[in-house]
């Protein structure tokens, strides 16, 4: 089975809880950016953050979660949609760190301590909505749950992991999301607090070969949930060759002009998928003639 994230129900509709493997979805951002260890944690816990968040919109709204610390991660940007559709880059990929303390990657170092955390959503609406705070943490789980709890007043809790071979190829990845709706009782919340103290790494119980329903049974220390939807998750970026001649079609006729005389042709990078588009000069040639129409 390849990714899927799980919404879930539990103790009279109080919790509402999100859980996701996202194991491939990160390893494929870990081979489009070619990332090295700490920077594919940074990046893939910020992914699987954002998969998350971007599972409370519907199917074609969509967000983005920007993280500017201080670190040398440089900051991490990421795109997602409530179709369980995301993207994304940090600005150093080839990011290894010493290990912090506890032996785990030092994503506090990469990220660092100081700093926004910022969240961006596309509702289709005519403005954007955005909302940020300080990073608390640098962490990216429990940078999450502040802006939860501070700019969206939802009391929240959000683990993300990634497990990184030694290879730097990605062995697990993903993460988990509850919410405590207005009204909870107070013993249930303390009960789930209690058990999150006591749980392990997300990717370390994947690694171990739970599934995202097992995982919130045990999160949620309870049997009696009610999963209401299953829903793919994958690594997809929507850039094309037209999309970027677009783009290019705006630097004007004369821009366009130079390229095919310096340069004789174009190349193109997505920052967010790496993927590549060449421009020949017979491309760069009908852009220029579609900006000079475009200039009468
Ligand atoms: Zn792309």
């Amino acid at each position: 089975m390849s990714d899927y994230l799980v919404k879930a129900l539990a103790y009279d509709g109080f919790v509402r809880a999100y859980a996701v493997d996202a194991t491939e979805t990160i390893a494929e951002a870990q081979r489009r950016h070619d990332t090295w260890n700490t920077a594919s944690a940074a990046l893939g816990r910020t992914m699987i953050g954002a998969l998350m968040l971007g599972a409370t919109l519907k199917g074609e709204d969509k967000l983005t979660v920007k993280v500017d610390g201080n670190g040398p991660a440089g900051g991490i940007v990421v795109d997602s949609n409530g179709k369980g559709e995301v993207k994304g880059y940090i600005k150093s990929p080839h990011l290894s760190l010493p290990l912090n303390e506890n032996g785990k990657l030092d994503v506090r170092g990469a990220v660092g301590t100081e700093g926004m955390f910022t969240v961006i959503k596309d509702l289709g609406l005519k403005e954007p909505f955005s909302g940020q705070t300080p990073i608390v943490s640098g962490e990216i789980g429990e940078d999450f749950t502040y802006y939860l709890a501070v700019s969206e007043q939802t009391p929240s809790a959000v683990g993300v992991s990634v497990l990184v071979d030694t290879d730097d190829s990605i062995k697990t990845a993903g993460g988990f999301m509850i919410q405590m709706m207005p009204g909870a009782d107070e013993t249930v919340i303390d009960r789930i607090e209690a058990q999150l103290k006591q749980t392990v790494r997300i990717s370390a119980l994947l690694d171990e070969g739970q599934t995202p329903e097992e995982i919130l049974k045990g999160l949620l220390a309870t049997d009696e949930i009610d999963f209401l939807e299953t829903m793919p998750v994958t690594f997809h970026c929507d850039c094309s060759k037209e999309k970027f001649g677009a783009a290019i079609l705006t630097l004007g006729a004369d821009e366009i002009q130079a390229m095919i005389e310096e340069d004789h042709g174009a190349e193109a990078v997505c920052t967010f998928c790496n993927n590549k588009y060449q421009y020949s000069e017979a491309d760069l040639n009908k852009l220029k003639q579609e900006a000079l129409g475009e200039a009468k």
